[in-house]
């Protein structure tokens, strides 16, 4: 059944995502803080609104992607936010990393005039997002994640209900944790190794035949070997979910060191001006200490 859905940010992951919705029938009305990137929708058949506040208005769903938790903050409270033109039961769905207090206030805030906020982190990147096959982290109360569902499944595979609002965010900071630190000290050992001697293709051979193997690494090695940072998760992105990972440590009072270390090593990146290529890149940040490539020959 056809929705009324209001979209709001198309960055990386949104445009793919609201492209997915138009071409499932649903009735999209999107905006953009800038203008342009709302083109490919408004080719598609979407309706383009100049504030968030006229995207949500008469929206039966509203899928907000941004950027971090002061955008999400923007879009929602902000002057031409969606609270003020909010309908009694609606769905927001906050595919966005951010803050889970803040998630929480959002939940507290939208529930004034009768809505119902969901956090849906995603994990599956660009190609996830065009090919409709994301796996959502899903916080919030059970029935509205049910009632949401017809439209997280045409954006996604699969559907994690992780419990109350704010945990579809924890799970997700936990991941990204994994996925960051992963790909750190992955690229430590390639950088060790090509500094040795050791010829990349051969390193990988090594890895591929032993138990440091992981998808993580099988995806984003030929891109590492082809010199190719093409942001499909910009390395700020990821530094921003390090320091959210952080904050929930000391919250939680969980002792991470290894995620204090690699948090250093992506601010570095990032001070060092690789925070707008994909964060595999992190990897050119190691290179240039040890003044070593790791480049297929
Ligand atoms: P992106 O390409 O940088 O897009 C960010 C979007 O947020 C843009 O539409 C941007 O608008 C909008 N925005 C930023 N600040 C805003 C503000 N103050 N008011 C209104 N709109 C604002 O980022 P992305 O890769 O799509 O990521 C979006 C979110 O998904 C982030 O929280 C990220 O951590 C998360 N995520 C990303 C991936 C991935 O692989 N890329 C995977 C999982 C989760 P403009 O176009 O005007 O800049």
């Amino acid at each position: 059944m056809p929705h009324r859905i209001g979209f709001i940010g198309l960055g990386i992951m949104g445009q793919p995502m609201a492209l997915n919705l138009v071409k499932a029938g649903h009735a999209l009305t999107v905006y953009n803080r800038t203008a342009e990137k709302t083109e490919p929708l408004k080719q598609a058949g979407a309706r383009v609104a100049s504030t968030p506040a006229a995207a949500a208005a008469h929206a039966e769903f509203v899928v907000i992607i941004v950027t971090d938790s002061a955008a999400v903050e923007e879009v929602v409270l902000g002057k031409d936010g969606i609270l003020g033109s909010l309908e009694s039961g609606a769905v927001i769905i906050d595919s966005s990393t951010i803050s889970p207090q803040v998630s929480r206030r959002m939940a507290c805030q939208v529930a004034g005039p009768g809505a119902a906020w969901l956090d849906a982190a995603v994990t599956g990147s660009k190609h996830g997002a065009e090919k409709g096959d994301l796996t959502f982290m899903v916080g919030g109360d059970r029935q509205t994640f049910e009632r949401a569902l017809p439209i997280l499944q045409v954006m996604g595979k699969k559907h994690i209900y992780c419990g109350q609002n704010g945990l579809g965010l924890s799970a997700k900071l936990a991941q990204n944790t994994i996925q960051a630190t992963l790909l750190e000290v992955f690229s430590e050992g390639l950088v060790l190794a090509a500094k040795a001697g050791v010829p990349p293709e051969t390193m990988l051979e090594v890895l591929q035949s032993s138990l440091a193997r992981s998808a993580l690494t099988d995806f984003k090695t030929p891109f590492i070997l082809k010199g190719d940072f093409t942001p499909y998760f910009p390395l700020k992105l990821m530094h921003k979910d390090l320091e959210l990972a952080m904050e929930a440590a000391y919250a939680h009072q969980v002792t991470m060191p290894v995620l204090a270390a690699a948090k250093e090593v992506y601010s570095a990146a990032k001070a060092s001006g690789k925070g707008e290529l994909d964060y595999a890149a992190i990897i050119t940040y190691l290179e240039d200490l040890a003044g070593v490539k790791v480049r297929s020959r």
